[in-house]
């Protein structure tokens, strides 16, 4: 049975279908919810639900530590009977449905050790839609899908670009590397919510650890395209400086913004590289040692579920405020359909 849920304090309502959940739902009628992961993992999607029941989706966990005192994470759950949701924000969706395409390998390169850098373009005459920071969906064979970060800036709209790191014995990832030019994979996009202001004129650090650079290069590369002026900093946490897989963006950002801040972070340097301009520790300690005070400043976090936390607490404790820290974690496994 289907149920209508209504953004509290507005006229405006949808439908949830059975076994749909809130935010797909509210994704799929076109309202645009903060989320992430979509597998209750990341919190982006805490709301209140002020009217009416709900019950868990599947085995997904709809509690979670940023969920406020009565908050729920709207991935993790569906309704039961009618509702009423305050979600932390919303609006009316920019991006229209995610799309299906058959893309074609263009290219295929190894920028790291465990790093692809994959290349897809779209059939002749077909445009692909989305905003920097978002993702698309990979469809696997066996009916699941992956989720994987555009690296490009939007305005590069014949294709997308990922970064991909390889996970061992992981089902799509492992064996990204054998794909040619040539070979086709099933995308679905956009998806993913951005809420980094363009107009918001406060300094900015991002923080990225591994792959988590992907969003960060498709986000910075379109600001230099719009021209912005802001005060830009980068910390980019790896295990070791290989896997600082593409310096020459970073070198392009530093020509454009003198001021850019690039403040690279691994936990062991060769004795080659003499350690003069790493950081020595992780992402979130270099945070709290080279901006200690972190009020008024946006910080964007991007990488693994544990690294994304470690670097959310430590911006809390440098002055962040909860509203201005945005993050974007990369949890494991299948995504939801
Ligand atoms: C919104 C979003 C965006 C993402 N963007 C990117 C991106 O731009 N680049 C990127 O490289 N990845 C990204 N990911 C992660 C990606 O979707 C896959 O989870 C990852 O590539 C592993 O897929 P797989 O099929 O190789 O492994 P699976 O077959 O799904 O997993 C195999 C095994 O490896 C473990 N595992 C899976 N991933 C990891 C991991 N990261 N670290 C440690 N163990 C793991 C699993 O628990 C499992 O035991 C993103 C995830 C999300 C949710």
């Amino acid at each position: 049975m289907s149920f209508q849920i209504k953004l509290q304090g507005t006229d405006i309502s949808f439908v949830c279908q059975p076994g749909q959940t809130i935010l797909d739902a509210a994704l799929k009628s076109g309202i645009s919810l903060p989320y992430s992961c979509r597998k209750g993992i990341c919190g982006n999607c805490a709301g209140s639900v002020t009217e009416g029941n709900i019950q868990p989706h599947g085995s997904l966990p709809f509690r979670h530590d940023n969920c406020a005192e009565g908050q729920v994470l709207f991935c993790g759950c569906e309704p039961s009977t009618d509702l009423v949701i305050q979600p932390t924000s919303w609006k009316r969706s920019e991006d229209g449905a995610p799309k299906t395409f058959t893309a074609r390998v263009y290219r295929n390169e190894l920028a790291a050790p465990d790093v692809s850098v994959l290349q897809l373009r779209l059939p002749a005459g077909k445009k692909i839609k989305f905003r920097a920071g978002q993702y698309l969906l990979i469809r696997m064979e066996d009916g699941s899908s992956r989720s994987y970060s555009m690296a490009n800036a939007p305005h590069e709209s014949d294709g997308v670009t990922l970064h991909i790191r390889h996970v061992p014995g992981g089902y799509f990832s492992s064996r990204v590397s054998t794909l040619k030019p040539g070979d086709t994979l099933d995308i679905e996009l956009p998806y993913g919510h951005v809420d980094l202001d363009e107009q918001d004129n406060r300094p900015v650090v991002f923080v990225a650890g591994g792959t988590g650079f992907a969003p960060v290069k498709s986000i910075l590369d379109g600001l230099l395209k719009k021209k912005a002026q802001r005060q830009l900093a980068l910390i980019w946490g790896a295990r070791d400086p290989s896997g600082l897989y593409m310096q020459s963006a970073v070198e392009k950002w530093q020509k454009f913004w003198p001021d850019f801040q690039f403040v690279p972070a691994v936990n062991t340097v060769p004795t080659t590289s003499h350690g003069n301009s790493y950081f020595v520790g992780r992402a979130d300690e270099a945070l709290a040692c080279r901006f200690n005070d972190l009020n008024n400043h946006i910080i964007y976090i991007c990488g693994s579920p544990g690294m994304v936390e470690a670097v959310r607490q430590t911006a809390l404790s440098c002055g962040a405020s909860p509203k201005d820290i945005h993050t974007d974690s990369f949890v494991e496994g299948p995504a939801s359909q």
